[in-house]
């Protein structure tokens, strides 16, 4: 039966690459979150055609939800002729907008020398229209399968996926016992699988001062040299304790497997988005934005208390120095076992289809297996799909028709496995 699956998917070459391309050609760019009703709608009719049971749920009230944006999901499931668990391909799909440097028409959906092109092609409209050409390839292939196939086309990933997967996540879309396996296609290259992400977490970090006029600075308390004691605390104690920090985590790019700190925003003292000449002033605040990634050998506590030790450290040691922590958004680090049914299932379809083990790897940032780890409480979940993770977000994405094609086999091996179980084949 596999020979048979590989061969329709084979077969569907081009099918695959229009799909893509009429994928694309939705300009579903977040934000705002143009045009995500009617790709929905076209995900569903296509599925709908083959015998899927449609909803359309919209998440009302999301951020950036309105009539002229609503944020519309598409959940797409097909019965199987007996019991059994279900398994669920989730894609976003969002875009984000298409920036400048284009030598090709972003939302034009070309197919040219083997690649599909276009805002979206690698993240995540190919890994979408691979998942769904594995799905029909199976169901051609067989008819007859335990359990139930899921496909969802979700929104707003690219700005926290609250109105897609964790607004669905917390409706029950993505908990046991209606979905038991998940699989993200998102681009992470057709022979690696991804196992979860680090953790993170955003805070602002407030200093602060007392104001007076800046031609007599002795008689206030400038907020922003506050923070700069902060700052040279963390490049002298922070940084070097950060990069010393270990993880069995396999992140990619290498750089990234230890833990580490943006500084996203430093503004201390009156704005700068003015013209004319600025008030003499000692500035009585100076805010900063961290954003800082953790691993899984590090809890959310203790990432919070290195910071806060050197914050009340100086507030000891330097005079009338005070601070305030407020926290942003805190995700805890996630990583799926090697061993876990979805991540082996896909682990013999890359072996099958390429001959090799798969590498495993842990994404830099998050994405939506964050929400269905934490809210549906279902951690059999994984990231698999065609396309390099480097093109997303850049000018002339693209993905390759050969690499959708191979991980559509991998998928639908995949999936086979997972419904039938790793014995039968
Ligand atoms: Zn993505």
């Amino acid at each position: 039966m596999e020979n048979s699956i590989a061969r329709r998917i084979d077969q569907s070459r081009d099918e695959l690459a229009a799909l893509t391309a009429d994928l694309i050609r939705f300009p579903t760019v977040n934000p705002p979150g143009d045009a995500y009703r009617p790709c929905a709608e076209f995900i569903a009719d296509r599925l709908r055609k083959r015998g899927f049971a449609i909803e359309m749920i919209r998440a009302e009230g999301t951020p950036g939800d309105s009539d002229r944006y609503p944020r519309v999901n598409v959940v797409a499931r097909i019965e199987g002729g007996g019991p059994g668990p279900t398994v669920h391909f989730n894609s976003h799909i969002d875009v984000v907008e298409a920036g400048e440097g284009w030598s090709v028409e972003p939302f034009a959906g070309i197919v040219r020398d083997g690649r599909v092109y276009g805002r979206g092609a690698c993240d995540m409209k190919g890994g979408l229209a691979a998942s769904m050409i594995a799905v029909e390839a199976f169901l051609a292939a067989c008819p007859k399968f335990p359990g139930a196939i899921e496909i969802s086309g979700t929104v707003d990933e690219e700005s926290g996926g609250f109105g897609g997967v964790a607004y669905l996540a917390a409706k029950g879309y993505f908990s046991k016992p209606k979905v038991d396996h998940v699989i993200i296609p998102e681009p992470l290259n057709k022979d690696r699988i991804c196992l979860g992400h680090r953790g993170v977490w955003w805070a602002e970090i407030e200093t602060k001062g007392e104001i007076a006029h800046g031609s007599m600075p002795f008689l206030g308390d400038c907020a922003v040299r506050h923070m700069g004691a902060v700052l040279h605390a963390f490049e002298t104690e922070l940084y070097p304790a950060l990069d010393s920090k270990e993880t069995r985590m396999p992140v990619v790019p290498e750089g990234a497997r230890r833990s580490t700190m943006n500084i996203n925003a430093i503004h201390g003292g009156q704005t700068d988005d003015f013209s004319g000449l600025p008030s003499p002033n000692v500035p009585d605040s100076c805010r900063m934005v961290i954003d800082r990634r953790f691993l899984l050998e590090e809890t959310l506590g203790d990432v919070k208390a290195e910071v806060m030790a050197i914050l009340d450290r100086l507030k000891n040691d330097r005079e009338k120095f005070d601070y305030a922590v407020r926290d942003i958004m805190e995700v805890l680090p996630l990583m799926t076992e090697r061993d876990a049914p979805v991540a082996s299932a896909i682990a013999e379809g890359i072996r099958e289809v390429f001959g090799r083990d798969p590498d495993y790897v842990i994404s830099p940032g998050t994405y939506d297996q964050k929400h269905i780890a934490r809210i549906g409480h279902l951690h059999d979940c994984i990231a698999y799909g065609p396309g390099i993770l480097d093109l997303a977000h850049r000018p002339d994405e693209w993905v390759s028709i050969d690499d959708m094609v191979e991980s559509a086999k991998v998928m639908a091996i995949g999936l086979d496995r997972l419904l039938h179980g790793p014995t039968q084949g």
